[in-house]
C-alpha cells in the first residue's frame, strides 16, 4: 500500500480546517453545506491554498478530503473537486499577502441584512473589528463566479470583512481562528443592527469617533497575545 506523504504543517493546516468547519453549525455560522474555508499554503517553491471540497457536508469532512490548489495557475490536487468559490478566495490570497485565512458564510443575520444589499454603517464601535468605519455589502453577482470574486475583492478594500449580496459574508484573517471569530462577530454585530432598526432608529457614530476606535483597536489585544505566546504547548 502507497500512502501521501502529507508535511508536518500542511497536516496541521489541514485538521485546523477541519475542525473550523465542523464548528460552522454550532457556531450559527452555516448550515449543510453552504460556505468554505481556507488558509494559504507555502512550500519551498510554490504557493496555495488548501480549501474546502464543494458540496460536501461539514458533519462528514475530513482532513484528506481538503484539495490543494497552487496560486500561480489555479490547478489543483485531491480527491474531491475544490469550493465553487476557489476563485475569490485565490484571488484574495494574490490581492492581500497578509491574508493567512479565510471564511466564507451565510449566518441567518449578515445574510438578512446582504439580501437588502445594506452595509453594516458604524452603529457601534465593534464594527471597526473589520478594519474600517464600516462593513461594505458587495454587489451581487452569481455564486462562484469570477464577477463575485471582482465584487469582494473592492467590497474588502482596506476592510477584513464584508456581506455579499444575496448571499452572506467573506472575513478573512491571518490565520483561521481570527477569520472565523471575525465571522461570529460580523454576524453578531448584524443581528444588533437588525434589532435596532426594528425598534427605532440606530445612531451612527462620526468618523472621528471611529477613528479613535481604530486607532485603539491597533493595541487592544496585546494581553491575549501575550498570554497565547507564554502558553504551554
Ligand atoms: P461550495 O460547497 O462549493 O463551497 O459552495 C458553498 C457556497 O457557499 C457557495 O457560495
Ligand atoms: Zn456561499
Amino acid at each position: 500500500m502507497t500512502t501521501t506523504h502529507i508535511p508536518a504543517d500542511e497536516a496541521t493546516l489541514r485538521q485546523a480546517i477541519v475542525e473550523h468547519a465542523k464548528r460552522f453549525a454550532p457556531a450559527g455560522l452555516s448550515q449543510g453545506t453552504s460556505g468554505n474555508l481556507s488558509v494559504r499554503w507555502r512550500s519551498d517553491d510554490a504557493e496555495g491554498l488548501l480549501i474546502t471540497p464543494s458540496g460536501v457536508d461539514y458533519g462528514s469532512m475530513a482532513v484528506p478530503d481538503l484539495p490543494l490548489m497552487r496560486l500561480d495557475d489555479g490547478s489543483w490536487s485531491g480527491p474531491l473537486k475544490p469550493s465553487s468559490e476557489w476563485r475569490f478566495h485565490r484571488d484574495i490570497y494574490i490581492a492581500r499577502p497578509e491574508v493567512g485565512a479565510i471564511v466564507h458564510a451565510h449566518p441567518t443575520h449578515a445574510t438578512a441584512l446582504a439580501v437588502q444589499r445594506r452595509e453594516l454603517p458604524a452603529f457601534h464601535y465593534m464594527v471597526a473589528m473589520a478594519g474600517g468605519r464600516n462593513i461594505r455589502c458587495a454587489p451581487y453577482a452569481t455564486y462562484g463566479t469570477e464577477a463575485l470574486s471582482h465584487n469582494a475583492l473592492a467590497a474588502l478594500q482596506g476592510r477584513r470583512a464584508c456581506l455579499l449580496a444575496n448571499h452572506g459574508l467573506i472575513t478573512v484573517g491571518t490565520d483561521l481562528a481570527s477569520a472565523f471569530a471575525l465571522a461570529i462577530e460580523v454576524e453578531q454585530l448584524a443581528q444588533q443592527y437588525l434589532l435596532a432598526l426594528a425598534t427605532g432608529t440606530p445612531v451612527i457614530l462620526p468618523d472621528d469617533e471611529m477613528d479613535r476606535v481604530l486607532e485603539a483597536f491597533k493595541s487592544y489585544g496585546a494581553n491575549a497575545q501575550q498570554v497565547a505566546a507564554t502558553a504551554p504547548r
